[in-house]
């Protein structure tokens, strides 16, 4: 049988060949532990974790010893925020954040909140965006980080993080991104965009699962960080564990194509997402867009159907077409997702959302047919109800 379309980049993408073939010797061959100093093999396993962090660390306009690597975004993010927390309770015990932020981040802070810190968590317009004069009010004195993602998952929303970034610089307070979207699609540098700490995941952007990044910055200001994770001191302590050698070789040599050819291939994407629109808004009658189409990630597109159960259509299309409702960590409830109730969106409103996200194989004619496909799913659906 066929593969069904994929539209969900959002959720993953696959390994790139070149990634792939990157890390492959780093399995079998030269599967050396990177800390084992006392050998010629340990010393090439840590030579190849040294050019990746080197790699990773030129692409962000950092320092290779303020990236410390991770098994993914969410741990990177747990570190991040829990890390500066448990630092910094002398001099507050205030976290900011915004409503539309991943779960990794949410749900560390209500962990916070239930451990003796107080958090706020910002709303965002119904575009998406954060208003940065609301953050300003939201920081007090004993406010210790503010967390603001760079581009949302569901709905693609690029929010202000250079205007974020030098308030907080301004007011004196950690700035933590999760860039997990937005990292190898755009030039991210975090002494530009006042960034003192900075998330990703390989699996976003054509590399492996299970690989994360933290950029920490080192001086001026120097942040402090408390380890999560005890043990054998890697990651200058701040992440004990044997490094992930083939999972971080491959997320450097992933960042490293992805920006090699970025500005063309989000303007091939954004093309091919405005085509999809226009082709949905022509065949399918109650379109609405989630968020603004102004601020967004060229390759999201995130719509509601008047009427129509969005868990319905997929389940109907779900052999021709990958597609999802929200985030693929909140699509198997029903629940409605906490982004688009954040842009004030009703339950039933959620409900009735698709989430599109294009990538590096996506072709026109599969945005052809995929629009095809979920206008007759919505012509049945809606024959059905009438
Ligand atoms: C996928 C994602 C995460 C979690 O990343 P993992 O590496 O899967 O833990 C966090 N934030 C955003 C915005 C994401 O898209």
């Amino acid at each position: 049988m066929q593969q069904p379309i994929y539209l969900d980049y959002q959720s993953t993408t696959p390994v790139a060949p070149s990634v792939l073939e990157a890390m492959l010797p780093y399995f079998a061959e030269q599967f050396a532990n990177p800390s084992s100093s006392s050998h010629q093999p340990g010393t090439d396993a840590d030579t190849a974790v040294k050019h990746a962090r080197e790699t990773i660390a030129a692409h962000l306009g950092a320092k290779p010893k303020e990236i410390i690597f991770t098994s993914g975004a969410t741990e990177a993010l747990n570190l991040a925020i829990k890390g500066v927390a448990e630092s910094s309770k002398e001099r507050g015990k205030h976290l900011v954040t915004v409503a539309t932020e991943h779960h990794a981040v949410l749900d560390t802070y209500t962990f916070l909140e239930a451990n003796g810190f107080e958090t706020t968590v910002l709303p965002v317009g119904a575009d998406g965006l954060l208003d940065v004069s609301t953050l300003a009010d939201a920081i007090r004195d004993d406010t210790v980080l503010v967390s603001v993602m760079a581009a949302n998952n569901e709905i693609g929303t690029i929010q202000p993080i250079g205007d974020v970034g030098k308030l907080c610089r301004e007011r004196a307070v950690y700035f933590l991104t999760d860039a997990t979207q937005a990292l190898g699609k755009r030039t991210l540098d975090v002494n530009e965009l006042n960034i003192d700490l900075l998330a990703g995941s390989a699996h976003k952007m054509y590399g492996p699962k299970g690989v994360g990044i933290l950029y920490v910055r080192s001086l001026s200001p120097k942040v402090r960080l408390a380890p999560q994770l005890h043990g054998g001191g890697q990651e200058r302590s701040l992440r004990s564990g044997t490094v992930n050698v083939p999972g971080v070789v491959g997320a450097a040599k992933a960042l490293d194509i992805a920006l090699s050819g970025a500005r063309e291939e989000q303007r091939r994407l954004a093309a091919l997402r405005d085509r999809l629109l226009e082709r949905l808004l022509e065949t399918v009658p109650g379109i609405s867009v989630n968020g603004t189409m102004e601020s967004r990630l060229p390759n999201n597109l995130s719509i509601r159907i008047d009427q129509i159960d969005a868990q319905a259509v997929m389940l109907s299309l779900r052999n021709q077409l990958a597609v999802s409702s929200g985030s693929a960590c909140s699509s198997a409830g029903t629940t409605p997702s906490h982004v688009l109730t954040a842009i004030g969106l009703t339950e039933r409103q959620s409900h009735s959302s698709l989430r599109f996200g294009l990538g590096r194989f996506t072709t026109e004619e599969e945005i052809y047919t995929a629009a095809k496909l979920i206008a007759q799913e919505v012509t049945r659906a809606l024959a059905f109800t009438a």
